[in-house]
């Protein structure tokens, strides 16, 4: 049973079909000037069109198909710092991004770029208030995500974005690898400039993802070749893969809501059963984070322990970020939102997705409470 989905979902059958039919009739180098390359290039600006459109990005925006959101993340970053470098210096992050995001920022501050990171508040959000105090004239680039990898808290991207567009010159960058496919994103109604993303979070395919950026945006690319992407990301474009993750965004995006009202049913029930177990806390706001995520710390046992003990029964849950498990004995995202070192040292998140079942939850809060007093 597996509760890790916010790590990765496996592709859905029709994502797989998708790909194995546009590799098998679309294999043609889409940057050739012969029919099949052509064809093939269409395929591929059909799938930046849908992803646009379902994006609500339609005008002025382009779609470049990266890697993943790592990729994505460190080409906004590093790109649009430098592009208004003459502008300013001044970059603004907050301290629950995820590495790619922060680490990217952290180099940048060992370039000369002047960096302020924000804290958040205890549901692990960045208040607008602190976002607003931190802005100058020389800002030119925030980040900050739209959903938390591990404790769910939901950024309020448009309230961010006002104020970022009222306060200063910033361009303001969206890490939503988390919500995309999850919570509807019309970015014709946000003030974000450029948003970021992974297939594989939402039943696509690892080594996919996307940057939305506007079309006014050219920066430094961190990869350089043959121009393709619009300059911005060279290298052999892959139509299957274009078209599989605009067709996993597709199928995420027409059931979103069913999906939510299904999770956040389950999450409530994991939260009640989490909440009945002494010494076991909460990390972030149960009710108003993502219902894809629950994170708690359960003291008096270490989380590797409680890994384990769960794995023996083949039950996947998580602990700290799992890019990140090799590094840190300690979550530095519950330590943000605490302010709790022992809680940090010992959290876990359940991730949960819309193909979860009222069984699967049912066996993990049969299984929880008893396993963790025996293990304590
Ligand atoms: N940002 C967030 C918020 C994430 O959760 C992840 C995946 N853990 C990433 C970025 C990086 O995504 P990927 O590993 O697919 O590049």
């Amino acid at each position: 049973m597996y509760f890790d989905y916010a790590a990765t979902t496996p592709p859905s059958d029709e994502v797989l079909k998708t790909f194995d039919a546009v590799n098998r009739d679309f294999w043609a180098n889409p940057h050739t000037l012969y029919r099949p390359g052509m064809r093939a290039e269409q395929l591929l600006d059909q799938a930046r069109g849908q992803v646009l459109s379902l994006l609500g990005a339609e005008k002025g925006r382009r779609c470049i198909f990266t890697s993943g959101a790592t990729e994505s993340n460190n080409m906004a970053i590093r790109g649009a710092a430098n592009l208004y470098k003459s502008r300013g210096t001044h970059l603004i992050t907050s301290a629950v991004e995820h590495a790619s995001v922060l680490t990217v920022f952290q180099s940048l501050e060992s370039e000369g770029f002047e960096l302020t990171v924000l804290p958040v508040n205890e549901s692990g959000a960045v208040e607008p208030a602190v976002l607003e105090a931190a802005l100058r004239p020389d800002t030119t680039v925030v980040s900050l995500m739209h959903v938390n990898n591990e404790v769910g808290a939901i950024n309020d991207l448009p309230m961010l974005g006002k104020l970022i567009k009222e306060k200063s010159n910033a361009v303001f960058h969206v890490d939503a690898a988390q919500s995309v496919g999850k919570l509807p994103l019309d970015l014709s109604r946000l003030q974000v400039d450029m948003l970021t993303f992974s297939a594989h979070k939402f039943f696509g395919l690892k080594g996919s993802g996307a940057l939305i950026l506007p079309e006014t945006m050219v920066f430094k690319p961190l990869l350089y070749g043959g121009g393709q992407e619009f300059g911005l990301r060279s290298g052999t474009a892959d139509p299957a893969r274009a078209a599989a993750l605009a067709k996993a965004l597709r199928l995420s995006l027409e059931n979103w809501e069913e999906h939510f009202a299904w999770v956040s049913k389950l999450k409530y029930q994991v939260v009640e059963m989490l909440a009945k177990i002494p010494d076991v806390a909460i990390n972030g706001s149960a009710d108003e984070g993502s219902p894809y995520i629950i994170n708690c710390s359960v003291g008096g046992v270490r989380p590797e322990t409680i890994l384990q003990g769960l794995g023996d029964r083949e039950i996947y849950i998580s602990t700290v970020s799992a890019c990140s498990a090799q590094q840190l004995p300690e979550s530095y995202v519950v330590r943000a939102v605490t302010g709790d070192q022992k809680r940090a040292q010992h959290s876990i998140r359940i991730s949960l997705s819309s193909i979860t079942t009222q069984a699967e939850v049912d066996a993990l809060c049969a299984t929880i409470p008893a396993m963790i007093e025996t293990l304590r």
